[in-house]
Order: structure tokens, then C-alpha cells, then sequence
């Protein structure tokens, strides 16, 4: 059986490797390399040639699917669990946050806030199905359950850097899966999980399995139409020649997906059109010192700079690991008209070296060896109220079409390189009977 997949990401890589042993698999990439959200950029300036993901990336422990994916490619060794550290950067000052006992030392809450956010927490970890919540506002739950100090002083600021704009938009449930994972501390701290050598090796792990058993990965070949012919998958159009296959999994966004494939999806049309997706402005920098001396990983940041986040990668994996520093400088934005988008990489770049001078006085811009700026529009779903509705199926009609991605049910209420993974899996199984053989004649 031929089947098209639309996309190198996690979904479509993982969804390949599934089907590769028994179908013929074309993975089409409109980008120039593979990996998606997870892709790597490739640094050799020092001499030591290394890669790093153009986007952090960590896992969880609770991540099983990428787990286990990880261990049946042979690359257990490279697995690591180290404790990233994290603060707030509040009016100024920097509070840790990685342990109870820091947390209730966090000076912008009063001592009974701190005790109403530790109720919130305790309560969040014992809400097991979050359907309910889907349709309450994050900011309505915040404000009714544990006040307004503790919204306006701890969470409003996290969810402004995170949905800008359309933070108050966003469902509890979403606020309750992240603190779930994020909460799952113990005394000491969270500790996440990186694969030496960074995430690069899973991708071109995944492409090395596809193209072993026959698989082509085409790189810079955007597809411009899933042809739909009396509700069934024909195959589809790029660099305008069409090219017939029995089945399509399309791991794009659903804006791109309704362009796709022409108003033929039905209903789910107006659907595709009311996701709304986020970009990120992420900036990846070479530095010769160390920025954050405390040794913080990633740190909040509620201040008047043009992003609001610092990850030092480098106070995460070991600096001989790489022998530069690295720190990414990001920020969410929510459509085409923000200047993130709009303006140039250098203006962009400098903008956020600007407010880097700004937050720590000891960086100069002399310690940059190199910046780039990674930005995309497509990044993340926006988890609004309601969004639960509009999680598309994996199978949405046509016959031949699935669907798999950050928009698929194993990616909500947040988005991840597991809820991909697992997303491909789901799709592929669509293919397989229980002995692993291609069940072709049901799907027509
Ligand atoms: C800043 C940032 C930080 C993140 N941090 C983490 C983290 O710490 N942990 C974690 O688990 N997850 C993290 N994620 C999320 C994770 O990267 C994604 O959830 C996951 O990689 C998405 O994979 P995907 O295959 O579903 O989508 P994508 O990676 O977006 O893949 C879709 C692919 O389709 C291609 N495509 C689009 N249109 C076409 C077309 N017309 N023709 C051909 N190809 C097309 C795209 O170029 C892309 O390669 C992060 C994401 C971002 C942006």
C-alpha cells in the first residue's frame, strides 16, 4: 500500500516508522530539514561540531510513548535525567522555584496567597478527567478558587508569556494538565529528560529505520492539494504534478489542512478555520560566560522586556558537552501582525539582547559569539475555553485521509513531542490488523 505522509515531524516520522515495514512510505517535508518543531540546527564555530534543537526541548517522566520509542531505537544510553533549575524574574529579582520550601519564600505572594496556591496545586493533582473544565476560563477558576493576588501576582504574568493576548482565553483544563506536570517535584526538585546529543538523534533515528526499509523522506517538497475524489483519497499535488497513493496522513496544522485539501472536508471545515494557532520568536545564543550565575535552567520572566523566557541550555547539559554556553531568549506571539513576526532577524535579535542588558548586569553583548532567531507561526494550538470540541479525529471522513498531530487527542490539553509521537502510533494503526499485516480493502 502507498501511503503519503505530509510532514517530518515526530507525528509524521513516527507514524512511518510504524508503517514502514509493510507499505510503500513518502514522508514530503516542505523544509529543508527534517524534525519539524524538533529539528536541530547544526553549530560548528568552536571546532566541535554539535547539534542543538532549534526550539528547547525536555522531556517528562510520564512521557511513555517517546519513552519507550526511545528505548526500541537503541538509544537508552544517551538518556538522561538532570535537574533543571527554575525561578521567577519578578520586578527585578529572581525567585527559585524549585522546591516547596523556596516556592513559599516567593516574596509577591502574602503568606495566606501561598497557602491559597498550595491549596490550588493540592487540588489540581487530584482532578483526574479535566473534560469538565474545558469549558470554565483559567482566569474565572484562578480568580473564584484562589483569588485575585494570587492570579494577578503569580499565574496572569506565566499565561501572558505564554497566550499573550489571549491568555484569558485559555481553559482550565489546559491550566491543569501544566500544572500537573509541572508540579510532579519532590523535595528536591524536578528532574526532565534529554538524550545526549540532543533530540536530533531520535529524528535521524526515525529517518534511518523509514529509509532502511524503502521509505523516501523528501525534504523541500511542500504538498498543494490532497486530491478528494466521491469522499475518497486520490493523492496529492506538489510542484504541481499529482502523485496517486491509497492513503494520506496529513500531520499539518488545520488552517493549512482545510487549504489542502479545498473546502472537501464537510463539516470540519469551519473547524480547520477556528483553530487558532501560536507563533514562537525563539533566539538561540553562543555566549563566551554563562549568563544566569545562580544556575537557574529556565527562568520566568514578569518584566517590561520583549520576551518571557530564558533558558540557559548549558546550565542544564554540561557546557563540555557543546564548549560554548547556550541560551535561548523566547516568546509566544499570536498572529502575523506582531512585531515578532513582522520584524527583521537582526531587529529582533537585538531587541532581545537589549532586554538581556536590561535583566543582568554583568552581560555583555561582547560575550555573544553567535545569534540566531528561530520563529515559526505554527508552534502550538491555543487551548481557549471550548477547545476540546474542536480536537480533530484521526479519521475525519474521506476514506484514505488521517490526521495526526498537535491537533490530534493524544496532544491535548497540551501539546508535546509525546502527544505526537502517540498520535503517529494512532494513525498507523489504522493500517495494521493485530498480526502487524496491511489490512488494505476495509479502508475502501
Ligand atoms: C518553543 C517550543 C518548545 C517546545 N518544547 C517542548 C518540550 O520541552 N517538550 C516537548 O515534549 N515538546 C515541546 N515542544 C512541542 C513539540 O516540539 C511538538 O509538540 C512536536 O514536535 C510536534 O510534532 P508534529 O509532528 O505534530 O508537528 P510539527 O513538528 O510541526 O511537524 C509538522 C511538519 O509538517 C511540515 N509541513 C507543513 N506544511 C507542509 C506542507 N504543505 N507540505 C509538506 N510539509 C509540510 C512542517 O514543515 C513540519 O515539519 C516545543 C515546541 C516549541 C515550539
Amino acid at each position: 500500500m502507498k501511503i503519503i505522509i505530509i510532514g517530518s515531524g515526530l507525528a509524521g516520522l513516527s507514524a512511518g516508522y510504524k508503517l514502514c515495514k509493510s507499505n510503500e512510505i513518502v514522508i514530503f517535508e516542505k523544509d529543508a530539514e527534517i524534525g519539524g518543531m524538533a529539528a536541530s540546527y547544526c553549530q560548528d564555530c568552536t571546532g566541535k561540531k554539535y547539534f542543538i534543537e532549534k526550539y528547547y526541548h525536555h522531556i517528562f517522566r510520564s512521557d511513555s510513548e517517546l519513552l519507550d520509542l526511545i528505548r526500541e531505537l537503541g538509544l537508552e544510553d544517551q538518556m538522561l535525567w538532570l535537574k533543571g533549575k527554575n525561578a521567577y524574574f519578578v520586578d527585578g529579582k529572581n525567585y527559585p522555584m524549585n522546591t516547596p520550601a523556596e516556592i513559599l519564600r516567593f516574596k509577591p505572594l502574602s503568606f495566606m496567597d501561598l497557602v491559597k496556591l498550595g491549596l490550588l496545586v493540592f487540588r489540581i493533582k487530584l482532578i483526574g478527567d479535566t473534560t469538565s473544565y474545558d469549558r470554565i476560563k483559567a482566569k474565572d477558576w484562578i480568580l473564584d478558587t484562589a483569588g485575585k493576588s494570587v492570579y494577578e501576582n503569580f499565574f496572569a504574568p506565566l499565561m501572558k508569556s505564554k497566550f499573550g493576548g489571549n491568555a484569558e482565553n485559555v481553559s482550565a483544563a489546559w491550566l491543569i494538565g501544566r500544572v500537573k506536570i509541572r508540579s510532579d517535584r519532590g523535595k528536591e526538585g524536578e528532574k526532565l529528560g534529554y538524550l545526549r546529543g540532543g533530540f536530533n538523534s531520535l529524528v535521524e533515528a526515525l529517518a534511518r529505520e523509514i529509509t532502511a526499509q524503502g521509505g523516501r523522506i523528501l525534504q523541500n517538497k511542500a504538498i498543494t492539494e490532497i486530491v478528494i475524489k466521491d469522499n475518497a483519497v486520490q493523492g496529492v499535488v506538489a510542484d504541481g504534478d499529482f502523485i496517486p497513493c491509497d492513503a494520506v496522513i496529513s500531520t499539518v496544522e488545520p488552517g493549512v489542512l482545510d487549504t489542502l485539501t479545498k473546502d472537501r472536508l464537510g463539516t470540519l471545515h469551519e473547524t480547520l478555520r477556528s483553530i487558532r494557532y501560536q507563533g514562537t520568536a525563539c533566539a538561540l545564543i553562543g555566549l563566551d560566560k554563562g549568563l544566569m550565575g545562580d544556575g537557574n535552567y529556565w527562568l520566568n520572566i514578569k518584566a517590561d522586556v520583549p520576551f518571557g523566557a530564558v533558558i540557559e541550555h548549558t546550565n542544564f547539559m554540561p557546557f563540555e558537552d557543546y564548549g560554548e554556553h547556550l541560551v535561548y531568549v523566547t516568546s509566544y506571539f499570536q498572529d502575523e501582525s506582531d512585531i515578532l513576526w513582522v520584524k527583521k532577524e537582526e531587529e529582533v535579535l537585538d531587541s532581545y539582547l537589549k532586554g538581556l542588558e536590561k535583566m543582568f548586569p554583568n552581560f555583555k553583548r561582547t560575550d555573544v559569539r553567535w545569534a540566531k532567531l528561530f520563529r515559526r507561526m505554527d508552534t502550538a494550538p491555543v487551548y481557549e475555553q471550548g477547545y476540546l470540541q474542536k480536537v480533530l479525529p484521526f479519521a475525519p471522513g474521506p476514506s484514505g485521509l488521517y490526521l495526526a498531530g498537535m491537533f490530534s487527542p493524544t496532544n491535548y490539553p497540551e501539546r508535546s513531542m509525546n502527544g505526537s509521537v502517540k498520535a503517529g502510533f494512532e494513525s498507523a494503526n489504522f493500517f495494521t490488523t493485530k498480526e502487524g499485516k496491511c489490512e488494505v480493502c476495509w479502508l475502501d
